[in-house]
């Protein structure tokens, strides 16, 4: 099947996960099927080849897409981790949670000589975890090329604190 047919067929609908009320969407049974996930790895290599010089990918599930998708395009993988787990110097960025706030690192002059970047992620909910990381690249001196993710859960509406960027999802629920 084509990469959103294959994404579609692999993710796991958990309800009430983490808290009740919330509807979870699980890429596991995605990250175990390997014809499958070949499939969505290709397709969005394809789309970058040549117009990226890094791939960003947010813990914890970006670094699981973004690390074949650097591979596949031959340029290097950046991690955008959560604060204090990066060993060198780092560039930060806070945002909003529902309640109280996160804060997003990558080392300081990882986008140097790779200017223009992708930023990578799983899933897009809010937009929240999304926009901080365009934020945080931007800071460390990179351009994003395009903010790529697998799912875009539309009724929270998180493209809207993107708005200037090229988004592109896989599939769209
Ligand atoms: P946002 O900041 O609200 O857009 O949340 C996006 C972040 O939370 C991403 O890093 C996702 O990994 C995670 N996330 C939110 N909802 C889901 C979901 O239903 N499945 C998997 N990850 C999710």
């Amino acid at each position: 099947g084509t990469a959103s047919e294959e994404l579609l067929k692999h993710t796991r609908d958990v309800p009430d996960f983490p808290k009740p009320g919330v509807l979870f969407k699980d890429l596991t049974p995605l990250f175990g099927a390997p014809d499958a996930f070949t499939v969505v790895i290709d397709d969005i290599a394809a789309q970058h080849r040549g117009h990226v010089d890094a791939v960003a990918g947010v813990e914890a599930r970006g670094f699981i897409i973004g690390a074949p998708i650097a591979l596949a395009l031959g340029v290097p993988f950046v991690p955008i981790r959560k604060a204090g787990k990066l060993p060198g110097e780092t560039v930060s960025t806070a945002y909003a949670l529902e309640y109280g706030t996160a804060e997003v690192e990558v080392h300081a002059g990882a986008f140097e000589d790779h200017r223009r970047v992708l930023v990578l992620d799983d899933v897009l909910a809010t937009g929240g975890t999304a926009a901080a990381a365009c934020a945080l690249v931007e800071r460390a001196g990179g351009e994003v090329h395009a903010v790529q993710v697998l799912l875009e859960l539309a009724s929270l509406h998180g493209r809207t604190h993107l708005e200037g960027y090229d988004l592109r999802t896989v599939a769209t629920v």
